[in-house]
Parts: structure tokens; C-alpha cells; sequence
């Protein structure tokens, strides 16, 4: 299927400002689908993995456009999947700040906008997925210098479209089976904010959940190592449907960073081309806005209203594997 073809102007495409504004901002979340409450039906969870793998094997929404039209923007999903009453998501509240939410307070706010009562934290699950950019986004950033990439401007934008529009689908045919669904990042008080401890964040990490899904670790970056390595986007959903853990949790949080377990790499800082990234960790402010200042040349050069950056995610041993995976 052939995509539509974008605005002449990408200064005018509301598709790149609702993007930005719903991610820095959180205005323009989606409202929740209605919860069928005549229904409660059972779910094996492996439903979520064909549903998600059906998503990004045939949904339009997973196709670049022209110049690149046609081609996918993700490959096939890793899913992991953690109880809702995991003791490490309760965590969070002190290693990221007491903002972020719980799977538990996810549901309590679902519940409260669908009027029904809100599930126990042992009832509810969470599906966590990872979906690696196509090895053509890849190759093309990894060849960048100092910004990235036209197809990778471009994935940033539509990839981001087509996870929202699939978590939404997942969403909506759960609460027509009668299960409580949401997404920690389509709450009303989802945005970016800086705080003095933790600098940028949000009330909802995919990452961290990703995470505590057992689905991999985190680079010198900040990047989220999986098997298929770092250059994704990741996401997920809670559900009043209690899951079991499908894979293992790693050691530590840097179990994956070949820096932290060997010491010989900080490719990803050498490829930062303003220094955000040393053995000390990454600077998330210079970071943002560093990448804050793409907007213009995406727009014009591009044709696409989008930040974007990522070049330390490729062209590093953890681009597209895990590299300490010969070493576990
Ligand atoms: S490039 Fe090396 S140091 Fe940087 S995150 Fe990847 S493995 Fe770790
Ligand atoms: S995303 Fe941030 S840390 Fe990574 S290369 Fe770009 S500016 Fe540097």
C-alpha cells in the first residue's frame, strides 16, 4: 500500500506540531475508547503478542512517505510482559521521582474516566514492546556526522504516529473484551518536565518499563539495549489482565553497555557531536537542546516537523545487538 503523499509545506503539517506538542507538552492525548461493560472476557496474553506483530506486519501506519514511500519504519516487535504489583515498578518513585506512576495508578485514573472500579494491582499486567527501526534507517544515520539522517527525521515523526495509533488499537479492542486499558503517556498529566533530580522525565518511561519487562538495559547514552539493540522506539500498555514474565530481568540496569562491563567502548560518545555523552553519563540538557534545534532544518531540509538526533544510537556496537551477548 502506497502512502499518502505529505503537505508541500512541512511547516504546515499539523501532523509534526501535534506530534511535538503531545510529547513536550501532553496536549492532545487521546481520549480512552468506551469500556464495554457488559463483557469481561479472558485473555491469554499471548492475544497481545499476535495483535502487535499483526500491527506492524500489515498497518499502513508502519510505512514511511515519499521519497522513501512504502518502506516499513519498524520491524517485527520484541514484547516482554510485568505484573502490575512488580515490586521494582514501585521503585521508580524513588530512582526516577514520586511523579512517575504506577501500573496501579494508571488503572485508578482508567477507571475513574470509564466510572468503573479500579482493579487490584496483583489483577492488572503490562505489555511493554520494542520495535526496531528498519536496517535502511539504520545504515543511513550511521553515515551522519553532525545530524541525522532525512529517513530517520522521518521515522522519528511517522514511527512515533504509528505507535500511538497501535497502542490506541490495542487499547480500544481491549475495552471492547471488557478489559480496563490505558497508556501511562496518553494521561492528562503526561509531559516533559525538568526536574532538579533527574533532569528531563515524564510520569510514564516505556523504557523503564521495558525494563522491568525483562526486555533489555540501558547504554552510556540512556538508549535501552535489547537483543535487537538500541535503535528503536519502544512502548506500552497496562491492562486489568494479570500477565507472567516472559523473560528475565538483567543483573543491572547497564547489563547490556559494553562500557559498563568491559570498559573499552564510548563509541555512542564519540559519535555525539556535541560531547552530551561521557563516562559520567549523558547530559540530558545538551542533548535536548541540541536536538531542540533540528526543528528548522527537518522542516526545510527534510520536509518533515520533527526534532530529531540519535546519531549516538548507530554506528555503535549497540546499534542493532545486544554486544555483550556473546559475553553473558
Ligand atoms: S556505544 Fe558502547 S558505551 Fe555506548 S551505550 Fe553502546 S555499548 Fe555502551
Ligand atoms: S541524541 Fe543527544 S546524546 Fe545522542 S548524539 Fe544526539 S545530541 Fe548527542
Amino acid at each position: 500500500m502506497v502512502a499518502a503523499r505529505p503537505p508541500r509545506f512541512a511547516l504546515f503539517d499539523k501532523r509534526g506540531w501535534n506530534t511535538m506538542i503531545s510529547e513536550t507538552l501532553g496536549r492532545g492525548s487521546p481520549k480512552l475508547p468506551p469500556l464495554r461493560k457488559d463483557r469481561a472476557e479472558a485473555l491469554d496474553q499471548t492475544w497481545l503478542e499476535t495483535f502487535l506483530g499483526n500491527f506492524i506486519a500489515h498497518d499502513p501506519a508502519n510505512r514511511l512517505e515519499p521519497p522513501y514511500a512504502g518502506e516499513p519504519i519498524y520491524q517485527a516487535p520484541l514484547i516482554g510482559f510485568v505484573r502490575g504489583d512488580a515490586p521494582l515498578l514501585e521503585t521508580y518513585k524513588e530512582l526516577i521521582g514520586p511523579f512517575h506512576h504506577t501500573p496501579a495508578e494508571v488503572m485508578a485514573w482508567a477507571a475513574k474516566e470509564q466510572g468503573v472500579k479500579a482493579p487490584a494491582a496483583n489483577e492488572i499486567g503490562v505489555v511493554s514492546f520494542v520495535l526496531p527501526l528498519s536496517d535502511a534507517t539504520v545504515t543511513d544515520t550511521a553515515a551522519e556526522k553532525i545530524h541525522s539522517s532525512a529517513r530517520w527525521a522521518q521515522t522519528r515523526l511517522f514511527g512515533e504516529i504509528c505507535m500511538r495509533k497501535m497502542m490506541q488499537q490495542l487499547i480500544a479492542e481491549l475495552s471492547g473484551m471488557g478489559i480496563l486499558a490505558a497508556a501511562g503517556d496518553f494521561m492528562p498529566d503526561f509531559r516533559k518536565r525538568h526536574f532538579p533530580k533527574i533532569g528531563w522525565g515524564s510520569p510514564w518511561s516505556h523504557r523503564h518499563v521495558a525494563f522491568a519487562a525483562g526486555l533489555g538495559g540501558f547504554g552510556m547514552h540512556d538508549a535501552f539495549i535489547t537483543e535487537k539493540g538500541c535503535a528503536h522506539r519502544c512502548g506500552s500498555v497496562v491492562a486489568a489482565m494479570p500477565v507472567k514474565s516472559n523473560r528475565e530481568r538483567l543483573p543491572h540496569y547497564r547489563h547490556n553497555c559494553r562500557q559498563h562491563r568491559l570498559g573499552n567502548c564510548m563509541v555512542c560518545a564519540k559519535r555525539c557531536p556535541i560531547g552530551a555523552i561521557t563516562e559520567h553519563g549523558h547530559d540530558k540538557e545538551a542533548c535536548s537542546k541540541y536536538v531542540m534545534k533540528s526543528i528548522p532544518r527537518n522542516i526545510f531540509g527534510n520536509k518533515v516537523a520533527i526534532y530529531s538526533c540519535g546519531l549516538c544510537m548507530v554506528g555503535t556496537p549497540c546499534a542493532q545487538k545486544n554486544p555483550m551477548e556473546d559475553a553473558k
